[in-house]
């Protein structure tokens, strides 16, 4: 009999697992707490309890290529970077295409996973959920917790901000931040130099009169648009410079990374420069918030480290006059509302999970959680690799290692993260990509053998090697493999450039070569005349 799979969320992760069991042949039942797919990805007006929120401007800042299912490419007009509804279309393309929707059980919320009485024995986990006013109780061969990690705001603690308890002012977190109707006019700190924080203060400085972005720590910003300008993820995320990144001297790495994030422009010269410049910490991407520092519409300040009745203090001493509105980007913290925390212990913001998925002390491999990691690239794919090999972990085709092995590797592997990007709350489950996609792919037995491809298919070899990392490499074999993805490969740079390619002109080589033939007509022309004179 197939084994009954309990999957927690029905956002990027939650699909991707249900594609995943579905794949292994396993029977997965979906429960989600809100009325719809998506997620995050899910705009509304309000912030639903237990459900991260967004704001209605936000755009991806992965692209289509890098940010799909590995099995599923994007729409070829879809434009590189989504708006928010776009990809929540792209999620219900997906659903849709794969039959993922009649598994879901929606507005029907988990409210607690325990271990049967057999437990040690069986691996199986009562759950049990709540709808309306009726709550239920169910058996499960395993547990696929999918409830991403931006449910719980995060705001600092008050010793962070002596007097902020005076504050006579309006203060929210950036997940209520919906628009900027209702800034007219006022003065906003925003606290945090993260993504939110950016975009929020973008958006903002258009209707506020004055918004200021306090940051202790600063950060790198970096452009959607980059070399040639391709998507950012396509141009770095190649498994050649993952290479040279593994294989150089990381001081190298950090001098190669500073150097190339001043190229835009200077970051210490629009206060942005990140405190500690050897960490390769989260970017912020923004195209638009250098325009708005050297246009004056925001105002880099450093920590603020006191407030009064009306003001934000600043570190250098300095003070914010008339402040209205205090907006806290600062982040969010993991939370399993559902889970005892003898199944797992959040310590420092952080679960200690076997390759960020599995708890190594458990009895049986049949509790596994799906996206709860920062990746230096996009979280669907990754989020989907999670998935392939959690269900293969479950169905016994992939072993786990012992517990003490486990919790070395978890160990270890903490400690490269904090070497790489320091000890900051916002990077606490930052981790590499390419090298963390490889590694899940491994344990899938997915991961695209160069060797063999080189000998059978130089051409695809070379792309996947040189190319964008895209999701569909974990396709080429292995189990699950499938036969569009050499296709899906080799079409990537057409899907880039269709969507902004809308206007089609002559090429300079065309030019030249018509200029070239032109010239060649003109000189045996000249000839022609020349000998022609000589003749008479
Ligand atoms: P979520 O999308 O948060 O989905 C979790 C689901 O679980 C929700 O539907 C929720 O209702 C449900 N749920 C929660 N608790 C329960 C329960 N107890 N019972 C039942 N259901 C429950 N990542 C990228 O790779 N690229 C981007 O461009 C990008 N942009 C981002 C922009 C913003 C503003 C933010 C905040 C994050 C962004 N991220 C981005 C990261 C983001 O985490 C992922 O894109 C992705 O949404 C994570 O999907 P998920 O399914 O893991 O979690
Ligand atoms: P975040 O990345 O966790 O950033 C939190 C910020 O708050 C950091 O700058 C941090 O500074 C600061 N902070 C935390 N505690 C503080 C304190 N006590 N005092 C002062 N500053 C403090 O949170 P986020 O910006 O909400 O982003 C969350 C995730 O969503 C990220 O993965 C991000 O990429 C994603 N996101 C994406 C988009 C998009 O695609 N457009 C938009 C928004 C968010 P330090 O770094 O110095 O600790």
């Amino acid at each position: 009999m197939a084994k009954r799979v309990a999957v927690i969320g029905a956002g990027v992760s939650g699909l991707a697992s249900i594609k995943s069991c579905l794949e292994e042949g396993l029977e997965p039942t979906c429960f989600e707490r809100s009325s719809d797919i998506g997620g995050l990805w899910r705009f509304t007006e309000y912030v639903e309890k237990g459900r991260a929120s967004i704001y209605n401007s936000v755009f991806m800042n992965s692209s289509k290529e890098m940010s799909c299912f590995s099995d599923f490419p994007m729409p070829d007009h879809f434009p590189n970077y989504l708006h928010n509804t776009k990809f929540l279309e792209y999620l219900r393309l997906y659903a849709k295409r794969f039959d993922l929707l009649k598994y879901i059980r929606f507005k029907t919320a988990v409210i607690s996973v325990e271990k049967t009485k057999d437990h040690s024995a069986t691996g199986q986990w009562k759950v049990a959920t709540q709808s309306d006013d009726k709550q239920e109780s169910f058996v499960f061969d395993a547990v696929m917790v999918c409830i991403g990690h931006q449910i719980e705001a995060y705001i600092p603690p008050a010793e962070c901000f002596p007097g902020f308890e005076k504050f006579k002012g309006k203060y929210l977190h950036s997940q209520n931040y919906k628009n900027p109707e209702g800034f007219q006019g006022k003065t906003v700190v925003i606290i945090g130099m993260g993504n939110s924080a950016a975009d929020i203060a973008v958006e903002l400085c258009r209707k506020a009169k004055k918004v200021v972005l306090s940051s202790r720590g600063g950060s790198w910003v970096m452009s959607r648009v980059f070399d040639n300008g391709y998507p950012w993820d396509v141009i770095l995320h190649t498994r050649f410079k993952n290479l040279l990144l593994n294989l150089l001297p990381l001081d190298i790495v950090r001098w190669m990374v500073e150097k190339k994030m001043n190229e835009w422009f200077n970051h210490e010269n629009y206060g942005l420069v990140p405190q500690n410049r050897l960490l390769l910490k989260e970017p912020v991407f923004n195209d638009h918030l250098p325009s708005h520092i050297i246009c004056g519409d925001v105002t880099v300040k450093p920590n603020v480290k006191g407030f009064t009745e009306t003001s934000a203090l600043y570190d250098d001493g300095t003070v914010e006059e008339n402040v209205d509105v205090v907006i806290f980007a600062t982040g969010y913290s993991t939370i399993f509302p559902f889970l005892d925390e003898s199944v797992i212990k959040v310590e420092e913001n952080r679960a200690p999970l076997y390759k960020h998925v599995f708890p190594p002390h458990l009895e049986k491999p049949t509790l596994a959680v799906i996206g709860l990691i920062q990746p230096l690239g996009p979280i669907m794919p990754t989020s989907e690799l999670q998935a392939r090999w959690a269900t293969r972990v479950f169905k016994g085709q992939s072993v786990l290692p012992s517990e003490s092995t486990m919790v070395a590797d978890t160990s270890k592997r903490n400690e490269k993260r904090v070497k790489w990007f320091g000890t900051s709350r916002s990077q606490s489950i930052q981790t590499e990509f390419i090298g963390y996609l490889d590694e899940l792919a491994t344990g899938v037995g997915a991961k695209p053998n160069l060797i063999m491809l080189l000998l059978k298919d130089p051409k695809l070899a070379l792309t996947v090697f040189f190319g964008p990392c895209t999701p569909f490499q974990f396709r080429l074999m292995g189990p699950g493999k499938w036969a569009g993805a050499r296709q899906a490969i080799l079409t990537q740079t057409e899907r880039i450039l269709k969507p902004t390619k809308t206007r089609i002109v002559a090429n300079s080589l065309g030019y030249t070569m018509v200029s070239l033939l032109k010239i060649l007509g003109l000189l045996v022309l000249l000839a022609a005349i020349f000998l022609s004179f000589g003749r008479h």
